[in-house]
C-alpha cells in the first residue's frame, strides 16, 4: 500500500468524508506547496498536545481556565448547559448569550450504557451549588438522548432555587445544534421558556 493509498484510507475515516472527497483532499495535498502541507501536518499533532479541557466548563482551550470562565464581563450567574464543544460554538456565533457555559461531554443514554457518572454532570452540580448560578439554561439537542438528558437535569434540579429555562423556538426536531443556523439559534435562545416545577 502506498502513502497515497493510506492518507486517502485515513481521509475517509473522518466524519463526512467518503471515499471520494478523500482522494480529492488528498490529490490537493500532493499537488499543494510543502509549507502548507507541513503546517496543516504540524497543527493537527499540536491538536492533541496543546488543546486541554477547561477544568470548570469543560471547554477544549489552550489556557487553564479557558477565556470565557476567566472573563469579568460574563455574566456569571448564568450557565447554559450544552453537550458538546462545538455546541458551545454553535451559541456563541450568536452573539445572544453572555452568561457561563457547562458542556457535559456527551447525553445519557441508557443502550449504550452512557450514565449521569459518565457525564460532567457532578461538576456541574458543584458549581451551581457554589452559590453565584441563579438561571440554568438546558440546550441539550432536540434528539431522544438530548431530551432525556434535559429531563435527568431537570429533574435534579427541582429542589435548588434556581431559574431553569430550555431552549425552545424554532429549532428543528431530531436535529443538531451545531447545524442550526444562526438565526435559528438567536431566536431559540430569547424564546427559552421557563420550567415550572
Ligand atoms: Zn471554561
Amino acid at each position: 500500500m502506498t502513502v497515497l493509498d493510506r492518507v486517502i484510507g485515513r481521509l475517509s475515516k473522518l466524519p463526512g468524508l467518503g471515499k471520494k472527497s478523500a482522494s480529492r483532499i488528498a490529490y490537493y495535498l500532493l499537488k499543494a506547496d510543502q509549507a502548507l502541507v507541513s503546517s496543516l501536518a504540524m497543527d493537527i499533532m499540536e491538536l492533541k498536545s496543546k488543546i486541554k479541557t477547561c477544568p470548570i466548563c469543560g471547554n477544549y482551550t489552550e489556557e487553564l481556565p479557558c477565556s470565557i470562565c476567566t472573563d469579568t464581563h460574563r455574566d456569571k450567574e448564568t450557565i447554559c448547559v450544552v453537550e458538546q464543544p462545538k455546541d458551545l460554538l454553535s451559541i456563541e456565533s450568536t452573539h445572544e448569550y453572555h452568561g457561563l457555559y457547562h458542556v457535559l461531554m456527551g447525553v445519557l443514554s441508557p443502550i449504550d450504557g452512557v450514565g449521569p457518572d459518565d457525564l460532567r454532570i457532578r461538576k456541574l452540580f458543584e458549581r451551581i451549588d457554589g452559590g453565584e448560578i441563579r438561571e440554568v439554561i438546558i440546550a441539550t439537542n432536540p434528539t431522544v438522548e438530548g431530551e432525556t438528558t434535559a429531563l435527568y437535569l431537570i429533574n435534579q434540579m427541582k429542589e435548588k432555587s434556581l431559574k431553569v429555562t430550555r431552549l425552545a423556538l424554532g429549532l428543528p426536531v431530531g436535529g443538531d445544534l451545531e447545524y442550526a443556523d444562526r438565526l435559528t439559534l438567536a431566536r431559540a435562545l430569547q424564546g427559552r421558556q421557563r420550567i415550572e416545577s
